[in-house]
């Protein structure tokens, strides 16, 4: 007897639809489907939402639009709208412990900017994490607005350690009197200081902005320490280890509150996209489970577990570890670049990402008013970051992630091929399907 659940059975009227109506676009939806259902996803920015949150997005506040803010729209027959997003910044306020909530911003990078157009004048000095240490392209990359309007100076990471180098951090900070200090990285796997951070912060006289995109589902969830106290403005993403839809959102507290929301409309955005925020409040009612308190948590023990096998399979483990969802590594020892390894990875039903590693930017990014973007974007591309937050989604464990870090190895070594691997991978992911139905 199977009995097809509700969602699932929505979901398969959807592709229906689709399949009668433009079947070239449905064959690739379900090829999408087939890849995401047969391969590994270890990219640490991704994750599978719920069926609950997915047929949010595939509501009908799709249609609406809704410039402005709940009570304050520029458009007729918002009433739904406004509920939706009053619902949205109630729960993210409880989530996450913030005096006001933004749920509007498009995604990640958007947030950012709006934080940056909310405290900066153009030309003010912004002092962030180097891109060659892990800095974002939000960060100070002369390939994002952001470059062009402000002056960024990088600090960076010991080149050994792999860890924030806090001395030079306030030596640069002290030097350049910043007006904003941001702290925040996509490729570090440890917890930032943020007490540290507000203390430099407070000693120059700068705002401190905390891009939280990657740890904040970490933070909801209790396994990571929260950036609301500390921090003057919280940028994040709602899509990562969150497990929200794809989209963006901004925590502040109450004084803040008028420039953060006419920072994002209209300044820097238009209307916004009601079902995404929809989907956003089916997420923070998600992540305020305690369901969601012990995914956060074996999410860290999955991914202290693959970093420690990927250690003992030779791969070089930034900071000999992990305290959060992701963890970088530099294959080299096993004979192999992180570009390569990712193209052998990829064959093989592994999907990762590469990434600059400490000591291996351009020098930039310690030396001082050097942009913190002076490197080309993946220039230095030598490691490998991986994330567990979607493979524990699915179910699996530490002696899955022993699994999955024994078959990477055998395939930079060659010791298996391409073929052999995919089928490895296949059955694994078979195992934990991502939307069982
Ligand atoms: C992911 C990320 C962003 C951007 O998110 P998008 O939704 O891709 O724009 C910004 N900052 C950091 C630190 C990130 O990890």
């Amino acid at each position: 007897m199977s009995v097809t659940p509700p969602a699932e059975a929505a979901a398969a009227a959807a592709v229906e639809v689709l399949r009668r109506q433009d079947p070239e676009l449905a064959e690739i939806l379900l090829g999408e489907h087939h890849r995401q259902a047969t391969t590994l996803q270890l990219s640490a920015a991704e994750n599978f939402t719920s069926p609950a949150v997915l047929a949010a997005l595939g509501s009908p506040l799709a249609n609406k639009y809704a410039e402005g803010y709940p009570g304050a729209r520029h458009h007729g027959g918002c009433e739904q709208a406004d509920a939706a997003e009053r619902l949205a910044v109630t729960r993210a306020k409880a989530l996450f412990g913030a005096g006001h909530a933004n749920v509007q911003p498009h995604s990640g990078s958007a947030a950012v900017l709006a934080a940056y157009a909310a405290l900066l004048r153009p030309g003010d000095t912004v002092l962030a994490l180097g891109l060659p240490d892990g800095g974002h392209l939000t960060h100070g990359s002369p390939a994002h607005l952001a470059g062009r309007l402000f002056r960024f100076v990088a600090y960076g990471v010991d080149a050994g350690s792999g860890l924030v180098d806090h001395d030079r951090m306030r030596a640069l900070a002290r030097a350049h009197l910043p007006r904003a200090i941001v702290c925040g990285s996509i490729a570090y796997p440890r917890h930032l200081d943020h007490a540290f951070f507000r203390e430099v912060a407070d000693e120059v006289g700068a705002y401190l902005v905390a891009d939280a995109a990657h740890p904040i589902g970490l933070v909801a969830g209790g396994a990571a320490p929260n950036p609301v106290p500390y921090a003057d403005v919280v940028c994040a993403t709602t899509h990562k280890v969150l497990r929200g839809p794809r989209g963006g959102m901004i925590l502040c507290g109450s004084e803040l509150a008028g420039r953060i929301d006419r920072a994002v409309f209209p300044f820097t955005q238009g209307g916004a996209q009601m079902h995404t925020i929809a989907a956003k409040a089916v997420a923070f009612g998600e992540a305020s489970t305690p369901a969601f308190a012990a995914y956060a948590r074996q999410v860290v023990a999955n991914a202290r577990a693959l970093a420690a096998r990927l250690a003992a399979e030779g791969l070089a483990v930034t900071t000999g570890g992990t305290d959060t969802h992701l963890l970088t590594a530099d294959p080299a020892p096993l004979g192999v670049d992180g570009r390569s390894a990712r193209g052998l990875l990829a064959a093989a039903g592994l999907v990762l990402d590469c990434c600059a590693l400490p000591g291996g930017g351009t020098g930039a990014a310690s030396a001082g008013a050097a942009p913190a973007g002076a490197a080309p974007v993946g220039a230095a591309a030598r490691g490998l970051r991986l994330g567990t937050a979607a493979v524990t989604t699915q179910g699996m464990g530490e002696a899955e992630m022993a699994a999955i870090g024994s078959l990477l190895a055998r395939v930079l070594t060659g010791e298996t091929g391409a073929a052999r691997a995919r089928g490895e991978a296949r059955e694994l992911a078979g195992a934990f399907p991502p939307y069982p139905g």
